[in-house]
């Protein structure tokens, strides 16, 4: 059960998290998140073209919405971008690494959100993890299930990386 990041609370007496804390990683940073802000946003806003047709807002209806130029679409996305920039560069002080790997539904739109999350970590990332490049999974939304997965798998062979498994096959 290590290494739940999501669930760091990084805004005290917040956003309530699916896990029952306030103010997790995860209430900002996720999806589910996005398009909670995106139907509230989009309910009090007059200008915006997503969220009138009665039926619910997805993220990818937001997406496309900022593709298509609307301004609280694009606020939402930038603002998502720059969520995902904090929780990384707080991992990569902790972790170390030169690459973060995004997966999940959001890296749907990786190419829309890098840029923001790029600027993000350039501008306060420590000098030492500035180059710090963020890149989309290649199992995209699959990631956590395949990952899940392995460790299924992997749990009698302990000594056996996921790595040396998969080019076994
Ligand atoms: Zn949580």
């Amino acid at each position: 059960m290590a290494a739940h990041i999501g669930h760091m609370s990084v805004v005290p007496n917040s956003e309530l998290c699916p896990c029952g804390n306030r103010g997790c990683f995860k209430a900002y940073g996720s999806g589910t998140a996005f398009t909670k802000r995106a139907r509230a946003c989009a309910i009090v806003s007059e200008e915006t073209t997503f969220g009138k047709s009665g039926s619910p807002v997805h993220s990818r209806d937001v997406f496309a919405a900022g593709r298509s130029g609307d301004v609280l679409a694009n606020r939402l996305i930038d603002e998502e971008a720059e969520i995902l920039g904090w929780g990384f560069v707080s991992l990569v002080q902790i972790f170390s690494r030169d690459v973060v790997i995004m997966g999940g539904g959001l890296s749907h739109e990786f190419d829309r959100l890098r840029p923001g999350i790029q600027d993000y970590i350039a501008r306060w990332a420590m000098p030492a993890f500035k180059d710090l490049t963020v890149v989309r999974a290649a199992l995209g939304q699959n990631s956590g299930l395949v990952g899940a997965a392995a460790l299924a798998f992997l749990a009698d062979r302990p000594q056996e990386s996921a790595s040396a498994l998969a080019a076994r096959r």
